[in-house]
């Protein structure tokens, strides 16, 4: 089916973050013709799914004071607006380890407080899972997991009630610069072929490939990294059930409730990045996740794991997830998860963008509403 541009604003992604955006636009900004653009065959297919699904509370963070404030501030507003989507039924624990942890337990506490988080001693039962002499203290805090598949229902409902074109299977492959403002883009469908269509914006949310693009488009200016990630899929066994447990902070492991499957993921420091890379734009991390030789490296995972937490020997691994994550260079040593938000002057209209996390979505929304955008058919009147 063609399109018939010219549009107000094309998002270039149908993951979280391109579909929020396109609601926002449309809901909260009054743009009119939006299109939202998606390789996968469905929204949120990819990292959007393919994560953790912690909702962070800044426990994660001691080494980044920024994003572990952040992510406070952000919780909240996270479970007000998607309270269908966050999974609260559960326990959820920090561990100290004893060696190699690049934070002491009386440290933890004290970062906690500083960014006002509730933490409490975990109880004996809790406590006696792990060994006691590798763990130096064990707590007990408040964390969430969230539903990517939930998030999705709520992004089909909202785009559809909002009046937001979708393209799925179709790849944008090039940007340009047109007259009066406008901008041009390029459709890959495997369907349709090649569509040349014209927007006044154009917001590249897609995560991995931000540099993927032909034409004008002028690449981000902050560096980005990318790892192929794995994340075990694991059954835990009854003790494990109804616990989220995160060992600190060092090349330790995390286990997570993963409720869009009633699974625990498992991901490990040292064995989930399997491979990492600079971002540069002949490389496309897609195609290089699809040619990756994905074996799995559970084994190590859970014997590791183990030592510090011996039942975990009794769950069962099930499948694994496999994604490309994607953070900016500078936050390499300190583990921090900002937001990318790049207008490019190059491509007036053309708005890059990345959130660390899932619950950056508000430090973005904080971004566009300081953004003049024209939201009405601007596009009729200066470029037909
Ligand atoms: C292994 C891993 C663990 C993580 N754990 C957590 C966690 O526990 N908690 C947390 O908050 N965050 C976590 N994150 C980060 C979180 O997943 C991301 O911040 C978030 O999903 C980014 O959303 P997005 O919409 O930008 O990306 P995506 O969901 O990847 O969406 C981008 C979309 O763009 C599409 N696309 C790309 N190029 C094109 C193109 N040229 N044309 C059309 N479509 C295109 C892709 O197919 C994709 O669907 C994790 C990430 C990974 C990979």
């Amino acid at each position: 089916m063609a399109i018939d541009s010219p549009l107000d604003a094309v998002i270039i992604g149908g993951g979280f973050y391109g579909t929020a955006i396109a609601i926002y636009l449309a809901k909260q900004r009054g743009l009119k013709r939006i299109l939202l653009v998606e390789r996968e065959p469905a929204l949120l297919s990819r990292a959007s799914y393919n994560n953790q699904a912690r909702v962070h509370n800044g426990y994660h963070y001691p080494r980044s004071f920024t994003t572990a404030y952040r992510s406070r501030v952000n919780l909240p507003k996270f479970i007000r607006d998607w309270p269908q989507a966050v999974k609260q039924d559960f326990v959820k624990v920090y561990a100290i380890a004893c060696r190699n942890s690049k934070v002491t337990a009386r440290q933890f506490e004290r970062f906690c407080r500083e960014i006002g988080v509730r933490i409490k001693p975990a109880d004996s039962a809790l406590k006696a899972l792990f060994e006691s002499h590798l763990i130096e203290d064990v707590f007990e805090v408040e964390e969430y997991a969230f539903d990517a598949t939930k998030l999705a229902q709520w992004a089909v409902c909202e785009l559809d009630e909002s009046g937001v074109k979708i393209r799925l299977e179709t790849r944008v492959t090039s940007i340009f610069k047109g007259p009066n403002k406008a901008l041009h883009i390029v459709l890959q469908s495997k369907h349709d072929g090649d569509e040349s269509i014209t927007c006044r914006y154009v917001f590249n949310c897609t995560y991995s490939g931000l540099n993927q693009f032909a034409g004008d488009f002028p690449g981000t200016r902050i560096g980005l990294k990318h790892e192929v990630a794995e994340l075990a899929l694991v059954q835990m066994p009854p003790a494990l059930q109804d616990v989220g447990i995160t060992v600190m902070d060092g090349p330790f492991f995390s286990m997570m409730p993963f409720p869009a499957l009633g699974l625990h993921t498992l991901s490990h420091v040292r064995y989930t990045p399997h491979i990492h890379w600079n971002d540069e734009p002949v490389v496309d991390p897609y195609r290089k996740l699809a040619h990756y030789d994905r074996a799995t490296r559970i084994e190590r995972m859970v014997r590791d794991a183990g030592r510090y937490l011996p039942t975990i020997f009794e769950s069962k691994y099930v499948d694994s997830l496999f994604e490309v994550k994607t953070v900016l260079v500078k936050n390499e040593e300190d583990d921090g998860r900002p937001i990318l938000f790049e207008k490019h002057p190059e491509l007036p209209g053309c708005y890059s963008i990345l959130g660390g996390k899932i619950d950056n979505i508000f430090d973005i929304i904080e971004k566009l509403d300081a953004e003049y955008l024209i939201s009405e058919s601007f596009i009729d009147r200066e470029v037909r």
